[in-house]
């Protein structure tokens, strides 16, 4: 599921309807529960020691459960040390500025997590798919020259090892669903009344894009999957596998960050004793 790091990558090695042999629905449910409570408990630790933050990075097909994986995997945690953020198209002040720009505005603090629905990889996806995009960020010709694709890559490889020298581990999945499961999903938004917001006639548009889309995923997963900022590609047309295998990658991750509550120094458990005397000795 990880991707190595400077490996050729073909979607086709990938089967978005991988479940490992493992069919138990309810089984597989209780374990993202158990993982769930552990996050909990791990992410209490990280904002008490807050010398760590956890950016964790969704990029899909529409349809492809994000936000289903989002809410279940994150249920746990507290709402105070958690923050998700949605990137949709640029509004005109984010085109003033380089694409990673409202991702940095965006990016978890210490002691907390950060999950990014969609991020600055649509900066390689929908704007690669649609070069109209590329032409709207305003960039001076010679930052068009050459293999632009290339160079973010390389940005964003600098931009993710200097966020993890510095304190923030990145996770970023990739939700790997198949187009006929997209199909599916697609139907079911539209037969069901009460999943009718859920579909927009633009995603429907992108699906024509189907091939040029799996060729951008491809070419980002071989070029940014890195030893600090790892891509999972996670098979997504069963949503609880795809919930399974989300939240053992980041409790997995959790556990090889050190964490550890902060020491009580001596002098702050002397003034701990003399606050408590004094509460004590308080009339009522
Ligand atoms: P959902 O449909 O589940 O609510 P979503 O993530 O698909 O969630 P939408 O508002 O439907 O949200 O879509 C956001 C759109 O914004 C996507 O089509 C995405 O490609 C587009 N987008 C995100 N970042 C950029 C960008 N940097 N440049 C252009 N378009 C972008
Ligand atoms: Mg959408």
């Amino acid at each position: 599921m990880a991707v190595e790091p400077g490996k050729a990558v073909s979607l086709k090695d990938f089967d978005p309807d991988f479940t490992g042999g493992y069919d138990d629905k309810a089984g597989a449910l209780e374990k993202v529960a158990a993982n769930v409570d552990r996050l909990s408990a791990m992410q209490e630790v990280l904002y008490a020691q807050d010398n760590y933050a956890l950016l964790i990075i969704f990029q899909a097909m529409d349809a492809a459960g994000k936000d289903g994986a989002i809410r279940h995997v994150m249920s746990g945690i507290n709402p105070q040390g958690c923050q998700v953020t949605s990137f949709k198209a640029p509004s005109a002040e984010d085109l003033d500025y380089g694409y990673l720009w409202r991702a940095s505005k965006a990016l978890p603090g210490r002691g907390m997590i950060g999950i990014f629905n969609r991020s600055y990889y649509e900066d390689v996806l929908v704007v690669r798919v649609h070069p109209e995009l590329l032409e709207k960020q305003k960039l001076p010709t010679r930052a068009r020259k050459g293999d632009i694709w290339q160079r973010r890559f390389k940005e964003i490889n600098n931009f993710e090892k200097y966020l993890r020298q510095n304190g923030t581990i990145v996770l970023k999945f990739f939700l790997n669903v198949s187009k006929k499961e997209q199909k599916n999903r697609f139907l079911a938004r539209i037969d069901e009344p009460e999943k009718n917001w859920k579909f927009s006639p633009a995603d429907y548009a992108e699906r024509k894009h189907w091939d040029d889309y799996q060729k951008a995923f491809e070419d980002m997963l071989e070029n940014t999957s890195t030893e600090w900022a790892p891509w999972f590609v996670i098979p997504a047309d069963n949503k609880w596998f795809a919930r399974l295998a989300v939240s053992e990658v980041i409790s997995g991750a959790f556990e090889r960050i050190d964490l550890q509550m902060p020491v009580v120094s001596e002098a702050r458990k002397k003034e701990l004793g003399q606050i408590r005397s004094q509460l004590l000795d308080e009339e009522d």
